[in-house]
């Protein structure tokens, strides 16, 4: 038996979160008045290309920034959308196109793809 499988072995099944992970189309707006989203709750993707907890922690480092820059906080939420949109944007996007071509299976297309 595998470290793994023992691993799982000395789980609680009822322990064990079990979630599905989804795309989701880019959110034009992520917050209104003095509330906001982040990371996930903003910008979901399946982990297609292992960006999704970079790009939180982005979102962390220029919230932060946002907030600190003396606006007040119903200007600093949207600065920070604005400043975020567009790259995590791109970076959904791209998951979803290699999300989508991971799964292809006829070789022509694998040929072509790489
Ligand atoms: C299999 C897999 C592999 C991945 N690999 C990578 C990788 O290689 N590189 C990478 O950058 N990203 C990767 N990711 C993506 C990354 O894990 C997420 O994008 C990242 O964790 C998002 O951070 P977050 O803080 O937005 O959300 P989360 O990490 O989901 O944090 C949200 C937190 O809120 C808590 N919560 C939820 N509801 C409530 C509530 N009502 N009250 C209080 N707390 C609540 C949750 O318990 C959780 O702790 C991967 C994801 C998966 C599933």
């Amino acid at each position: 038996m595998s470290r793994l499988q023992i691993f799982l072995e000395s789980m609680d099944e009822n322990e064990i979160l079990k979630n599905g992970a989804r795309d989701c189309a880019p959110l034009r707006y992520w917050g209104k008045g003095a509330v906001t989203l982040l990371g996930d709750s903003a910008h979901p993707c399946r982990p297609n290309l292992g960006q999704g907890g970079c790009m939180a922690l982005e979102d962390a480092v220029i919230l932060a920034k946002c907030l600190g820059s003396g606006l007040p906080i119903e200007a600093a939420l949207p600065r920070h959308e604005s400043l975020r949109f567009h790259r995590t944007k791109h970076i959904q996007q791209h998951s979803l196109v290699m999300g989508y071509t991971g799964q292809w299976q006829a070789p022509l297309s694998l040929t072509v793809a790489t």
